[in-house]
């Protein structure tokens, strides 16, 4: 579904992505670890094409989406994007941020959009909060609202930058089970995070990136248990 293939990203002279190729299947999940500067977030915006690659290109579901003549917009509905900071509008309702995206760029009527919206907000616990403001939920809440709006464009994969790292340790769970609900439902997902026992369960392949490149990646438990490269090693033994 998705081939990134030797991408070069540089800010000013500082080369921060250093020839990066990832190839992710439709339905997997695919977990991004590494040190913070590494440039998985900067890799992530690449693939939703926020940031202008260097060199080398990417491919979506057979397209070259790097190709200058691409519509961006249209790839951006497709490749739904969650950061780590909710960015809810605050002077939307929840509903009213959720129905945005899909009334403006789908196209959807606010009846159908407003449905999509209700039964996403009951499958992720805040049924009952389509008419309250983003400053009246929870980190968590608002994470889970963040959730549902990217996933009420209907993207064909959603990729999430480190979505639990500004949470209180309490809230984190909450957001968790959201991602496991997707994945049973066969979301396909690239994900950032420092979450590492979650990464274990959640994923199906894990890609350790340090310094801008890929040092390994594999399933789960073969880089958990037997990493072959010692920086995977070394940051594993450090992040438990
Ligand atoms: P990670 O998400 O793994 O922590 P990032 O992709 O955020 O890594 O950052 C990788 C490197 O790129 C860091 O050194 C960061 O300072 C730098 N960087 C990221 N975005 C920019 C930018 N817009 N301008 C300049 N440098 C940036
Ligand atoms: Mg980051």
């Amino acid at each position: 579904m998705l081939r990134a293939d030797a991408v070069r990203k540089s800010f000013g002279d500082h080369e921060v992505l250093r020839g990066i190729s990832l190839d992710v299947h439709e339905g997997e999940v695919v977990c991004l670890i590494g040190a913070s500067g590494s440039g998985k977030s900067t890799f992530l915006r690449c693939l939703n094409l926020l940031e202008q690659v260097d060199d080398g290109d990417i491919w979506f579901d057979g397209t070259e989406i790097t190709d200058p003549r691409i519509d961006e917009d249209e790839i951006r509905r497709q490749i739904g994007i969650v950061f780590q900071a909710y960015n809810l509008f605050p002077h939307l309702s929840v509903e009213q941020n959720i129905v945005l995206g899909p009334m403006r760029s789908r196209g959807e009527s606010r009846e159908t959009a407003r449905e999509r919206a209700r039964t996403l907000l009951e499958r992720v616990g805040l049924g009952d909060r389509g008419s309250a403001y983003p400053d009246a939920l929870s980190g968590g809440q608002q994470q889970r609202v963040a959730l549902v709006r990217a996933i009420a464009m209907q993207p064909r994969l959603l990729l999430l930058d480190e979505i639990t790292s500004a949470l209180d340790p309490l809230l984190v769970g909450e957001v968790l089970d959201v991602i496991r609900d997707l994945r049973r439902e066969g979301m396909t997902i690239v994900m950032a995070t420092h979450e590492m026992s979650f990464a274990r369960e959640v994923s199906d392949r894990i890609v350790f990136m340090a310094d801008g490149q890929v040092v390994e990646s594999g399933p789960p438990e073969q880089l958990f248990t037997a990493p072959r490269d010692p920086r995977t090693a070394d940051f594993l033994a450090r992040h438990r």
